[in-house]
């Protein structure tokens, strides 16, 4: 069967075809097969050029650090600490547990939007397409977690979690905001506007 939804691009340095899907088109990331080229050198070259917000864990202080840097195991520029970079850009919200919740959201260096849900709970299984998409729209400047209530009983009890879905803001190591029930994508956004 055809693939209809894809192009052939050529690359800009050896020429080779590349099969690029329709969603794919012009996206800073797409690579060359032939010889790791960026197909679209210019999205790339903007890509790189931005710049991202990464708290400390160390200190709290907030650090700049352009695009081209992140690979380049950046420091925290008033205490020196390493900044954490790993699952930066993770398409995919980062599963929290009673386990890693001090890592991945405490010290966080984004401003995470926690997502707290249970199996049983049908609202729950409606909200997470609008949590996984926004996940995906806001990589490199949030975090976005899912929390299983029934699997983690400690931060279930020690953020009260009485019903879901449930919506927490933390920043800075510190709850910021929670919020019971389910909001659209556009208000998350609005919600975590305060935070970036
Ligand atoms: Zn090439
Ligand atoms: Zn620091």
């Amino acid at each position: 069967m055809n693939a209809p939804n894809t192009e052939i691009v050529h690359c800009p340095s050896c020429n080779a075809g590349n099969r690029i899907p329709a969603e794919r088109m012009g996206a800073a990331s797409a690579k060359c097969g032939k010889c790791q080229a960026a197909l679209f050198p210019e999205r790339a070259a903007a890509h790189a050029a931005e710049a991202y917000k990464l708290r400390c864990a160390q200190c709290g202080a907030r650090n700049r650090v352009p695009g081209t840097r992140l690979d380049a195991a950046p420091k925290c520029g008033k205490c020196h600490a390493s900044l954490p970079t790993a699952e930066l850009f993770a398409p995919q919200p980062v599963m929290v547990t009673d386990g890693n919740f001090e890592a991945k959201v405490l010290k966080s260096p984004l401003p995470v939007l926690l997502f707290a849900w249970a199996p049983w709970c049908p609202t729950c299984g409606a909200v997470v397409p609008i949590v996984d998409q926004f996940a995906s729209e806001s990589k490199g400047r949030i975090r976005v977690g899912k929390l299983n209530v029934d699997a983690n009983p400690q931060l279930a009890g020690r953020y009260s979690i009485m019903s879901v879905p449930f919506l927490f803001i933390f920043d800075n190591g510190e709850l910021r905001e929670s919020m019971p029930g389910a909001l659209q994508k556009h208000e998350l956004m609005l919600k975590m506007a305060h935070y970036l």
